[in-house]
């Protein structure tokens, strides 16, 4: 990207990557997004590669540019991954790359292409294309961590663009970025939000999930679903629980947290304790009363 810095301090600044895997690219838009920032972002980084922005064919061709050259200071990957070849470039673009930073739900979590980590990838192949035949796709969608070390995750689907301008800025800054892992319930607090769920018994995942939206749903009076995935120690046991007393059966509680983050290690043992709570009492049964709305 052109400034107005001399061609030989462009040469000297740190270089950033960004990657696409599967996903939608709403976590790369994100950084397009930074319309006031990104301009001097570019003063503090040299972009060298970020085909959603320069959609450049390299000499090399489409597929030189898909696996980069390196190496590269900082690379943000977007998408999950759900091929072999994706398998690959991702351990290439690790080699090449000093820091690798996963953004979004479907790097961090398999993204909702992970629900097919739950069926059978034969019978959704079958139903979705007219020949079959032709896709080659792995049984599973996996984060990137469940193949490469990753030196930071980032969440949200998509990312919130004020934690990923700090997530940048600190890893330019050679510290650690400053992204807090508690809940939707801090931002509630924060910002007034009467809690839905006490004082109108909404099922909310808010409790179990990591901060950055600003709690947008419970402050319009709906329940969060979890898309910026699990904090830093969720307590599912407590939350399920809480899920029932407010009216989610075992088959919606499943579903609320495999949307976005179905793959996420952290929300795996929720099947087992879904089925496992089922005993608890529900509100309106004789050992509990049932709570006003
Ligand atoms: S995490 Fe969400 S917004 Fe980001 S690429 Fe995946 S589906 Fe799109
Ligand atoms: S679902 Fe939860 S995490 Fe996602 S925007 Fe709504 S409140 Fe925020």
């Amino acid at each position: 990207m052109e400034t107005d810095r001399g061609t030989a301090d462009i040469q000297t600044l740190p270089t950033l990557a960004v990657w696409k895997f599967a996903s939608c690219d709403g976590c790369q838009l994100t950084l397009l997004d930074c319309e006031d920032e990104l301009l001097g972002l570019t003063e503090q980084v040299r972009i060298e590669h970020f085909l959603e922005m320069s959609g450049a064919e390299g000499p090399g061709g489409g597929r030189a540019e898909l696996a980069g050259r390196g190496p590269y200071d900082l690379s943000l990957v977007e998408g999950s991954i759900t091929t072999a070849e994706d398998a690959e470039r991702i351990q290439h673009i690790r080699r090449i790359s000093r820091r690798l930073v996963t953004i979004g739900a479907c790097a961090t979590a398999g993204g909702i292409q992970a629900l097919r980590n739950f069926g059978d990838v034969d019978e959704f192949r079958a139903a979705v294309y007219a020949r079959p035949d032709y896709i080659s796709t792995l049984e599973t969608s996996t984060p990137v961590s469940a193949h490469v070390p990753v030196d930071f995750e980032l969440r949200g689907c998509p990312i919130d663009r004020r934690q990923l301008l700090e997530v940048i800025t600190a890893h330019l800054a050679g510290r650690k970025p400053q992204i807090p892992g508690h809940s939707v319930c801090f931002e509630c607090k924060r910002r007034g939000t009467t809690c839905i769920t006490v004082a109108h018994g909404t099922p909310c995942l808010g409790p179990v999930t990591h901060a950055g939206c600003g709690a947008i749903c419970p402050a319009y009076g709906r329940g969060c679903y979890g898309c910026f995935g699990p904090t830093a120690r969720p307590n599912l046991r407590s939350m399920i629980a809480q899920l029932r007393r407010d009216g989610m059966s075992e088959t919606d509680i499943l579903r609320v947290f495999r949307t976005f983050n179905a793959a996420s290690p952290e929300y795996a043992p929720v099947a087992d304790l879904a089925a496992e709570e089922q005993d608890t009492p529900r509100a309106g049964t004789e050992n509990e009363p049932e709570r006003p709305v």
